[in-house]
């Protein structure tokens, strides 16, 4: 009876706990200038090109200068007064629970990773991040994405959610990391990479931020040409109504990106376990593929992929 009141009076409040975590300095020796390459002081000013960088409402902005339009845009998917948004800020659960690419990363993901300095691209919510971090409390964790107004509408109220918070929120592009070479043990990317202008600049970037033994996981997925028709109208909805890429990515062209990158094409795998697959129609692929060889399902049909990366 007294150990188990002892116990409750020693557990952290989550004020508390929010407290620790606020505590913590952002590590302005490990950025680096998306302008010029060049060192960030503590006042988060370029020591080279004299870029001032800012911090608000909880979000760091390190974007350079130049951004493609399809970058930019994704700051209109999670803009203030749209109704998904007010539906995510006023009940954030409703953008993890029974999601499942949220049960497959806590169930099968973090697990691969073996704590240490944590960076998630392209997160948007970032769950995993917020996951990353209850599982693995020393790690320093970063959540990024290209858009402040996913971090600030969707991030935060999120990853609020659970017993621990990611560190810090870092509005960057993926194809210009704003941190040194060799910053983290570990990198993730959940469907992320067919959003992007140029896959194989970011694959580069992620090999040059990961230390030595750090591991990069990515997980998207591959629809042959084929098939294209199929995945369109979804695609085309997004695109037109925000101006953002939605790449349809064959699994050889999957594997021509892979080997023109830093990242070697044998990291990449066929994913097809139908449980965790967000679209129906892959589970239903995944169904179909289990039973025939991969590197037929992988040519033949909508499979998901995943990257698995070790840096020497
Ligand atoms: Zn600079």
């Amino acid at each position: 009876m007294g150990l188990s009141v002892v116990s409750v009076a020693n557990l952290p409040t989550s004020s508390s706990v929010k407290e620790k975590t606020r505590m913590r300095q952002l590590e302005v020796e490990l950025l680096r200038c998306p302008n010029c390459a060049g060192r960030i002081d503590d006042s988060l000013c370029c020591i080279g090109c004299k870029t001032q960088f800012a911090c608000e409402s909880g979000v760091y902005n390190l974007l350079p200068g130049y951004l493609e339009d399809v970058k930019k845009n994704e700051n209109l998917v999670f803009e203030g007064e749209l109704d998904e948004v007010m539906r995510v800020q006023a009940r954030p659960w409703r953008s993890i629970i029974n999601r499942p690419e949220v049960l497959r990363f806590d169930n099968e993901i973090v697990d691969l990773y073996r704590g240490g300095r944590f960076l998630e691209l392209g997160g948007e919510t970032c769950f995993a991040s917020a996951i990353y971090k209850s599982v693995y409390p020393d790690a320093t964790v970063y959540a990024s994405d290209v858009s402040p107004n996913s971090l600030r509408n969707g991030a935060i109220p999120t990853c609020g959610l659970f017993p621990e918070q990611p560190d810090f929120y870092i509005a960057l592009d993926a194809e210009n990391i704003p941190f040194r070479d060799r910053a983290f043990q570990s990198v993730f990317a959940l469907t992320m990479i067919h959003h992007l202008p140029n896959p194989v600049k970011m694959l580069n970037e992620v090999q040059r931020v990961l230390t030595s033994g750090g591991r990069f996981i990515a997980i998207d997925a591959s629809v042959p040409n084929h098939f294209v028709w199929l995945f369109a109208k979804t695609a085309h909805e997004r695109v037109d109504r925000y101006g953002i890429q939605e790449d349809l990515i064959s699994y050889s062209r999957w594997m021509s990106i892979l080997s023109q990158s830093a990242i070697p094409v044998q990291s990449l795998k066929v994913y097809t376990k139908g449980v965790y697959q967000q679209n129906p129609m892959y589970s239903m692929a995944g169904r179909i593929v289990n039973k025939i060889p991969s590197v037929l399902a992988r040519q033949f049909f909508p499979v998901g992929v995943m990257i698995v990366y070790d840096k020497p």
